[in-house]
């Protein structure tokens, strides 16, 4: 189906299992440039609760039952299977008034969030259904009462309440982490741009990857959907400050306790560094990458460069460099190949943002861009919502309180001085809360100053200087690895952030009792639980046959004088630990010459491998290795290896092995304790 080339259609949801059109023929969404209507969008007649109870009831269980990993191999296939289909939703993206490049951003940035958490959850998660969260806590001298923490997926859904401006990342960078947790999603998108949301929805339908009721859509108003929502689900909001402060204090929300993720308005600011004057790279680089967060998306980008906080020396240059690159973009139908800039999603956008420049003008003055007449290459100028870009200037931010308060959403910033590194992060500060800021310098001191007061008040914060100047990712850029998300004005949410994202659709749950019930609830092993030897060595067992608490209890080996001399002469490793009796004598930490750490790991290895080929395919690394009590000559070392954690690749023949290693003297004593990575294939060859 050629979407664009069809008529405008009435837009529908998928819930319960069926697409669904609303029971009236809907509001008409317009393409951003022309006017034309593109689709018309109505939600009314579904059954809300059923839809909250179809995705808790049907897809939460059968997401329950896979794996991390299998999770991670679900994403990867819809990512893969969205990315084939691409190009129909870059053509369907130009009405929303994205160019080629933004839709880059949404569309393949939103499929490569997918298909990065893919990577990331096989990579970084085991391949079980519950996450450990930190160490073992002992509770008891005896060792036999300890605690662990878990994580769990929540039993309900998650809402995601999506902005206009990222149709499809906007959606697939909250079902990414939703998803890979093992919890359902029901999607609302904005509805000025929800044709596209749903077109991606329909292909990921299409492709039959996920659990019916994973993923519902809600195609128009969420009705009473909130009414229904309780303590297991989870509400993420992206959008206005007004809008997310009636829904996070909507009755169901306060009275359930529902989590509720927000993300608002956001003020962002970035530094031209004291040191970054006219004719340096960095001076150069802030010109270019202000200009482009102002036209990129036609700057309704939550991470957008809101405020330019600029040397009051330099500002001038500035504010010439920046007209003068501004006046160059090319404004028109993004249909149009020459075109850089769109329009805004909708002419009520184009009138609110016109009206916030209104009130930015209390504070400010226009120093480029005419905000009333677009200067266009193609689309109607009448019906279009093209906007120029906007360059104002606030000479007196100290007793300025719009440019610190409102978001235009659109290409425009506010370029305003300061004199000292610590006022330029007192003006950031003033926004109260943003996503991201940065600072553009080439002074590691600078850096460190306004960086570290910038923090707090921040989720992100990007330095650009020259050395990163082709391979930085760009202030306006959030990333799956790293946390989007800021305080106060920004919202208080968190998303992404790697595994941190996942974590936030699962609970955490502190779990007591006895070694042995900690290591049968965690599915890991822990110190003191019961365990198993005296069988087959354990490196002789497939992953099949192994089982976590199987046990190798080694013979013994007397360390020498000799041992520690061959070892220091044998690696060159002569500390004077290991070498002199009178200088050892004298460190506060040993009584006279001590064995090398490694020679102890060495000789430990010695005495716990199984020499001959078997399922053992290789030691890829150890982990948490400390050294605990001096090991001196004529003590005895014993080993005590128990197979802690299996992880069985979903796709490949072998998978990881986590073996608890203890060290122990003639004494009992802890010499050493670590963690041994094995590699091991899944059955005997
Ligand atoms: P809104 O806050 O109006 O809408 C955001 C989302 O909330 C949309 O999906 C909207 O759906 C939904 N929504 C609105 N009202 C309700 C409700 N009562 N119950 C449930 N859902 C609701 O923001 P807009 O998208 O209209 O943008 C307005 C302004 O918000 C922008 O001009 C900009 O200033 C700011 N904004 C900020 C963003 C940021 O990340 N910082 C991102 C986007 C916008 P529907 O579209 O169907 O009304």
């Amino acid at each position: 189906m050629n979407v664009q080339a069809s008529r405008p259609r009435r837009l529908e949801s998928y819930v319960c299992g069926n697409w669904t059109a609303g029971a009236k023929e809907g509001v008409p969404l317009l393409d951003a440039s022309t006017g034309a209507p593109v689709a018309f969008i109505d939600s009314s007649g579904i059954d809300f609760a059923s839809t909250l109870a179809y995705g808790r009831e049907k897809a939460g269980p059968a997401l329950r039952r896979l794996s991390f990993h299998e999770r991670a191999a679900m994403l990867k296939a819809l990512g893969l299977a969205l990315m084939e289909r691409k190009e129909e939703f870059y053509a369907l993206s130009t009405a929303t008034g994205a160019t080629r490049a933004d839709s880059w951003v949404d569309i393949d940035g939103g499929i490569g969030t997918l298909l990065s958490y893919a990577s990331k959850g096989r990579r970084e998660l085991p391949n079980t259904r519950v996450l450990v969260d930190g160490d073992v806590e002992t509770l008891a001298r005896d060792g036999t009462f300890a605690a662990r923490h878990i994580l769990s997926p929540l039993q309900g859904v998650a809402v995601h309440i999506n902005a206009f401006n990222f149709p499809c990342w906007g959606m697939l960078e909250k079902l990414a982490p939703t998803l890979l947790a093992g919890m359902p999603a029901i999607v609302k998108p904005a509805s000025q741009t929800a044709y596209l949301t749903e077109l991606v929805v329909r292909r990921m339908i299409d492709t039959g990857i996920l659990p019916e009721g994973g993923v519902q859509l809600i195609s128009g108003s969420v009705g009473d959907l909130l009414d229904h929502v309780d303590g297991q689900d989870v509400v993420t909001f992206t959008g206005s400050a007004t809008t997310g402060r009636k829904l996070k204090s909507h009755p169901a929300v306060i009275g359930n306790s529902v989590r509720f993720t927000m993300e608002a308005d956001s003020l962002n600011a970035s530094v031209l560094g004291l040191d970054a004057g006219p004719g340096t790279e960095e001076f150069d680089l802030f010109v270019k990458e202000v200009a482009r967060e102002m036209t990129s998306k036609a700057g309704q980008k939550c991470t957008a460069i809101r405020r330019v906080i600029a040397p009051r020396a330099h500002c001038d240059a500035l504010v010439a460099a920046l007209g003068e690159r501004l006046g160059k973009t090319v404004l028109g139908n993004p249909a149009d190949e020459n075109v850089r800039m769109g329009p805004l999603a909708s002419l009520d956008q184009r009138t609110e943002v016109r009206e916030r420049i209104r009130d930015l003008l209390e504070d400010a003055e226009i120093v480029a861009g005419d905000p009333d007449t677009p200067r266009i290459i193609s689309g109607d100028a009448e019906s279009g919502a093209f906007l120029n870009p906007v360059l104002l200037y606030c000479d007196r931010p100290w007793e300025a309180k719009a440019v610190h308060d409102v978001e235009a959403f659109g290409p425009v910033s506010t370029v305003m001085p300061y004199d000292t590194g610590e006022e330029a992060v007192d003006l950031t500060r003033r926004g109260k809360g943003s996503l991201v800021a940065s600072v553009f310098t080439n002074d590691p001191a600078f850096a460190e100053e306004v960086v570290l007061g910038m923090a707090p008040f921040h989720g992100r914060v990007l330095i650009g200087n020259r050395v990163s100047a082709k391979t930085s990712t760009g202030h306006g850029s959030p990333l799956p690895g790293l946390v989007h998300g800021g305080p106060g004005r920004a919202g208080g949410g968190e998303e992404l952030g790697g595994m941190r994202g996942v974590k936030h659709y699962m609970q955490r749950t502190a779990v007591q009792g006895s070694p042995t019930m900690l290591s049968a609830v965690t599915g890991r092993w822990v110190a003191d639980a019961e365990a198993r030897s005296g069988g087959e060595h354990p490196f002789r067992k497939s992953l099949a046959e192994l089982r976590i608490g199987d046990q190798l209890v080694t013979a013994s080996r007397t360390v020498t004088l000799a041992d520690i001399e061959h070892f220091a002469n044998f690696t060159g490793d002569t500390f004077y630990a290991h070498m002199d009796e009178e200088a050892a004598k004298a460190n506060p930490f040993f009584d006279g010459r001590v064995a090398h750490g490694y020679l102890i790991v060495s000789f430990a290895a010695g005495l716990f491998v199984d020499p001959a080929p078997g399922p053992v395919l290789a030691n890829y690394g150890v982990d948490n290795l400390r050294f605990l009590t001096p090991v001196n000559p004529g003590d005895t070392l014993t080993v005590q290896l128990t197979c802690k954690e299996i992880n069985p690749r979903a796709d490949a023949e072998h998978g990881e092995v986590r073996w608890d290693c203890r060290v122990t003297n003639q004494n009992g004593v802890t010499v050493a304790q670590y963690d041994v990575l094995t590699m091991v294939a899944k059955t005997r060859s």
